[in-house]
């Protein structure tokens, strides 16, 4: 198992928002007043051009002229999107302006910061960009790269994991029987006049909040009326949500206009499989599927033995209506799913007591109901007293708590919040999300469910596939059975290379199904047989199949497992990680506020710079031969050899959360910083990097170091 993080000795966290100069402050009224204008010149075109899409549309204009005018109303939108994250920006830094608060300032300081450092960047930019795509920049990517591997680590490599890695274009016939092609849809709302799309609950959402942050005169009936809205939010059906919309007069955020009715959107990107078109598929809506059709030859590999788990790390697609809140709900992301297989007698687990005693904040429904808030409970009461539905959910909840703190999430903004039962699918048994507080409020970044026989259940009536596993008895035991015996050779005349489709989706018959064509065949002679994995109905007749109930003596019992399943969602994390990691501290000089990403080595998207303190060909040398000392060990750094002041130096890559830096200023000897601290020790040069690969790889601890090597003043090396 691997605990590879370390205390670091950290100072005081400075706070945000900094106080700001008066020059500051009049050059950003100034924008402001300029943004403003922008806005309002660019509201006027927006509806001016609104108007003359709907006039070329009425007109029966020729397709080309209409899709030139959608074009220009969409780039006019995405100007105005731009210019009010401007604006918001510049009121929220100011931290006084209308409508700002801490917590929109401190986000559109981290966000500024991570577009600027190109830890993400909007996909397609140049062209405008998608809403809802974001590309990883360099260091993105490094992080994300990081968190998978530690993930991999943490889960596939501990509990023996069966990895797999399937497609993304998946045939119908998979997401038929999933469920996602009648019911993977959100209810959506259409401006009447410019057909422009929202999600209705997002606007029913926005309405409630709203009213109850801003209007201060509402009573505390409505208070409640409105607080009991957004609790139930996801029970309301189309009709319930069109007539909220309509009794509290919701119309078109953008253009006032009035709504259509709510009506079911289909969240999956459809596509078609091979130049006919014929066969139609989609882009999966999550990385799930793949592991239930292949459970058969899992469960084979695995030796026919339970539980065990299967993994998959892959891209998910989701047609979002209303993409918004940056990474946190996007059109395309990384999940990384486990899949648990567990027999449904008997969900203990084998290490549960290794987790047992973890104590965190949970939110069990009982809680949510009554109107208290989240408590540390200890994991092993919660299970004990049925809290928690089984031991297995309870160990990855426990699992999914130590992974997310080890890579650096605030455990006191960090919560399981147990669904409640209006939430829940009405097959699965229990489910519990890990929500993180993040400045957009508690977000769902990892669901964790006993989903219980449903996924298997579903793929084997629909394929006709025996999805099922074995427990074979010490001592044979006599139960009364129904036996449906496919008579092949009748079968095989009759079906020639078919017949073993048939065969197998006539074994598949569940009970009642079985006994009402017994009956059948035995009034009629014949019966009309469906069967899915030929797409056809056939004739069967009573010499092709024997169904009848027996006394037998059984040797195993035959069932379908149950599923746990935790499911992350990748960018969700690293979006909270970053939030949680960043803070900042005033320059030496007081004249600006620093950046800093205090990310654990284990997430840092570069461990270690490597700075010559002046530039001078002794200095640069001893520099490359620590560089090549590093890249031997495996450590990610970078050298900086340019003339800027170290202080900028520092400053830069601590905007990067790189945790160590050494600075050459000798050929014997060199400084190692720790970012968070500030803190320096001087070590030998031939030492250099296999102290940062010690601390790094969780081997000692900076703690260590600074008791080890003697200090070294700041002020020698200008910070
Ligand atoms: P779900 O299958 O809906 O429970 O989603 C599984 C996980 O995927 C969630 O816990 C989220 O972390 C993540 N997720 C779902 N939808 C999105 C989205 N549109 N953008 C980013 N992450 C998402």
């Amino acid at each position: 198992m691997l605990h590879l993080l370390h205390s670091l000795r950290l100072k005081a966290r400075p706070s945000f928002p900094s106080s700001l100069s008066p020059s500051v402050i009049f050059t950003r009224s100034m924008a402001s007043i300029d943004l403003r204008n922008a806005l309002s010149d660019n509201q006027s075109a927006l509806e001016s051009q609104a108007n003359a899409v709907r006039q070329l549309k009425s007109s029966a204009a020729a397709k080309s002229e209409i899709d030139a005018a959608v074009e220009a109303l969409n780039a006019l939108k995405l100007e105005k999107s731009t210019i009010e994250r401007e604006l918001h920006a510049l009121i929220n830094a100011d931290g006084n302006g209308e409508g700002s608060g801490n917590k929109e300032a401190f986000r559109q300081a981290v966000v500024n910061t991570l577009e600027r450092r190109l830890f993400y960047i909007p996909s397609f930019k140049i062209y405008r960009g998608v809403a809802g795509l974001y590309d990883y920049g360099p260091p993105g990517c490094s992080v994300k790269s990081n968190v998978l591997s530690f993930w991999r680590q943490h889960f596939v490599l501990e509990e023996n994991m069966l990895e797999v890695d399937c497609p993304c274009v998946t045939p119908e016939v998979v997401l038929k029987a999933s469920g996602h092609v009648d019911k993977f849809t959100d209810l959506m709302v259409k401006d009447d006049k410019t057909g422009t799309c929202y999600r209705a609950d997002h606007l029913l959402k926005d309405f409630c909040n709203e009213k109850l942050q801003k209007d201060l005169t509402i009573s505390s009936e409505k208070a409640a009326e409105l607080k009991h809205l957004l609790a139930t939010l996801d029970d309301l059906s189309a009709e319930e949500l069109g007539a909220k919309i309509k009794e509290f007069g919701i119309v078109a955020p953008d253009t006032k206009n009035p709504l259509s009715d709510p009506y079911p959107f289909n969240l999956m990107f459809q596509t078609s499989i091979g130049p006919s078109g014929s066969s139609t598929g989609y882009m999966r809506p999550e990385t799930a599927q793949g592991i239930f059709v292949n459970f058969r030859d899992l469960y084979y590999y695995n030796g026919s033995k339970l539980p065990f788990a299967a993994a998959q790390i892959g891209q998910a697609f989701r047609n979002e209506i209303s993409p918004r809140q940056g990474l946190l709900r996007v059109r395309e992301f990384t999940l990384a799913e486990i899949e648990h297989f567990v027999d449904p007698e008997d969900k203990s687990h084998p290490k549960y007591s290794e987790v047992a005693d973890l104590e965190f904040f949970m939110f069990p429904r009982q809680e949510q109901v009554s109107g208290q808030s989240a408590k540390r409970i200890r994991l092993g009461e919660a299970v004990s007293k049925g809290i928690v539905n089984n031991e297995t959910l309870g160990y990855f909840i426990g699992r999914v708590y130590l992974f997310l703190t080890h890579l650096g999430i605030d455990k006191e903004r960090l919560r399981f919040r147990q669904h409640l039962a209006n939430e829940m699918a009405h097959y699965a048994a229990d489910c519990w999300d890990a929500e993180i507080e993040s400045s957009y409020g508690w977000i769902e970044c990892v669901g964790i469910a006993d989903r219980s026989a449903y996924d298997l259940r579903a793929h084997s009536e629909k394929s006709g596939v025996q999805l099922v596993a074995q427990e074979k008895f010490s001592e044979p035991k006599e139960v009364e059975k129904l036996v449906i015996a496919p008579v092949k050779k009748v079968l095989g005349q009759a079906f020639k290379g078919s017949q073993k489709n048939v065969v197998e989706a006539l074994e598949a018959m569940k009970e009642k199904e079985a006994l009402d064509m017994k009956a059948t065949l035995e009034s009629k002679g014949e019966v009309e047989f469906e069967v899915c994995t030929l797409g056809k109905t056939v004739t069967i007749t009573k010499n092709m199949v024997n169904i009848q109930k027996e006394k037998k003596k059984e040797h195993q019992r035959v069932f379908t497992p149950s599923v746990i399943e935790p499911s992350f969602g990748i960018g969700r994390i690293i979006y909270c990680l970053f939030e949680h990691s960043f803070y900042t501290r005033p320059s030496k000089a007081g004249d600006e506020q620093l950046n800093v990403f205090r990310f654990p080595p284990l997430v840092a998207p570069i461990k270690c710079t490597v700075f010559p303190l002046v530039q001078n060909q002794k200095f640069e040398e001893v520099a490359k031969l620590i560089s090549k000392s590093l890249t031997a060990a495996g450590i990610s750094h970078r050298i900086d050899i340019t003339g800027t002041s170290i202080g900028k130096r520092y400053a830069r890559t601590d905007e990067l959360g790189v945790p160590f830096a050494i600075t050459v200023d000798s050929t014997t000897s060199v400084t190692l910083r720790e970012r968070d601290s500030k803190d320096q020790v001087r070590v030998d040069v031939e030492k250099a990097a296999s102290v940062v690969r010690e601390i790094t790889e969780g081997q000692t601890t900076w703690a260590h170091v600074w008791s080890t090597f003697p200090h070294q003043s700041s002020t020698a090396t200008d910070e």
